[in-house]
């Protein structure tokens, strides 16, 4: 299946080996989203049936128009868009609030592209650090908003909140957090590009002004694609529409939204979205079996002596951060294949995504898999681990 003239190779990762790349897991598509990706590819296919007032969020063949009002309603929010990314709506939010020297408040283990959104709007990044047990604390984002006043004058204009970060896939007090940003009028960012899609999430519970989530990291969606969810207080301000006119011809631009510059997503991600939302809907209500998966795999490598779970324990999320230093590292540091021999091995079992030659710090994420696959790889590991000479307590 190779494109002759182009010399691109069928991509077979996940038809051929179990999958554990933190990133990948929650995006890989459902049957109805690759026939939808097919169908819909053409980029300016969902424009078939767009009438009066022409926006993306109107058009109901396919029923786009529905889609919008389902994911608001679904993640407790008044209003939700689709977004190309979950970076591009941190960056739509930022653009909103942040103005050159404004500060704006982020988790210290949030993702590049939080910082970034900030940079673009030439605001100023100042850190809530973690704990010393890599938690995000309601105390600790306090009394950084404090800082930020007596440095600024002025509280920050926002605050971005991981629910579950990337780097130890632990979970923090999100509601706790906006408690605290709310008594200073802070709007609070959800970044949910680990949960929604994955779990449950609410954001009127949560009591966030924004819920960002990102279709190909955990909705089973085309990259790029997202969601950004906002009250109905925010929406207002973050989906504001055009007020621009031509000054020659006096053209004015109707309804169209200035923060995404007017549609978003076409063709196959927001399609391909949409027809993995029921699946999605579905299974984020099974997040407890994937927890008990994850537990198979996690506690077969906490019982390789050496081995250290470096996340919270027990695991309330199925990506996790580990450090092999004492065990498979030792290994590598006399093995003909040095650190490779980990991925090497792991690969001819069929078990994929671990970045290749690392054994000291890496992070794994179980999502997805049967039972049958998760006892599979935690049997895989356990294997190495005695093949090594490594001792399994
Ligand atoms: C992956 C990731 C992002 C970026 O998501 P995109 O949808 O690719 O823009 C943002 N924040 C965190 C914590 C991430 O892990």
């Amino acid at each position: 299946m190779k494109c002759g003239a182009c010399n691109v190779d069928a991509r077979m990762r996940d038809e051929t080996a179990i999958n554990l790349d933190p990133i990948q897991v929650g995006g890989r598509l459902t049957p109805e989203a690759m026939k939808a990706m097919i169908s819909w590819g053409d980029g300016y296919s969902v424009c078939d049936a767009c009438r009066k007032p022409f926006r993306l969020d109107y058009i109901e063949q396919p029923p786009l128009k529905d889609f919008h009002v389902d994911v608001a309603e679904w993640l407790g929010m008044a209003q939700a868009r689709t977004v190309p990314g979950a970076r591009r709506g941190f960056q739509q939010v930022a653009g909103t609030y942040v103005e050159k020297g404004d500060p704006v408040l982020i988790g210290a283990l949030a993702h590049y592209t939080s910082y970034l959104s900030v940079e673009i709007q030439q605001g100023v990044v100042r850190e809530i650090p973690k704990t010393e047990d890599n938690h995000i604390t309601a105390e600790a984002a306090a009394e950084r908003i404090e800082d930020v006043i007596t440095e600024f004058g002025k509280p920050p204009k926002l605050l971005y909140i991981d629910h579950v970060d990337y780097q130890y896939g632990n979970m923090h007090d999100v509601k706790g957090i906006a408690k605290v940003a709310h008594q200073y009028d802070i709007p609070v960012l959800y970044n949910g590009v680990y949960t929604v899609g994955i779990m449950p999430v609410n954001g009127k519970d949560l009591g966030v002004d924004f819920i960002i989530g990102s279709g190909h990291k955990s909705m089973a969606a085309p990259a790029p694609s997202g969601i950004l969810a906002a009250t109905e207080e925010r929406a207002d301000e973050v989906f504001r529409t055009t007020q621009m006119e031509g000054d020659l011809t006096g053209r004015r631009f109707g309804i169209k939204e200035v923060g995404i510059l007017g549609c978003s997503l076409m063709g196959a991600p927001i399609v391909g979205m949409l027809a993995s939302f029921p699946t999605v809907k579905e299974r984020v209500n099974h997040f407890d079996e994937e927890l008990a998966n994850s537990k198979i795999v996690i506690n077969a490598l906490a019982s390789i002596e050496g081995t250290k779970i470096l996340s919270e324990y027990p695991r309330k999320h199925t990506l996790t951060r580990l450090d092999t230093t004492g065990s498979f590292d030792v290994v590598a540091q006399t093995h003909k294949k040095r650190g490779f021999f980990l991925s090497s091995a792991l690969s001819k079992k069929g078990i994929t995504g671990i970045i290749p030659g690392a054994t000291k710090v890496w992070k794994i994420n179980t999502y997805g898999m049967t039972r049958k696959q998760a006892e599979y790889v935690a049997d895989t590991y356990l294997e190495i681990a005695e093949t090594n000479g490594l001792t399994i307590q």
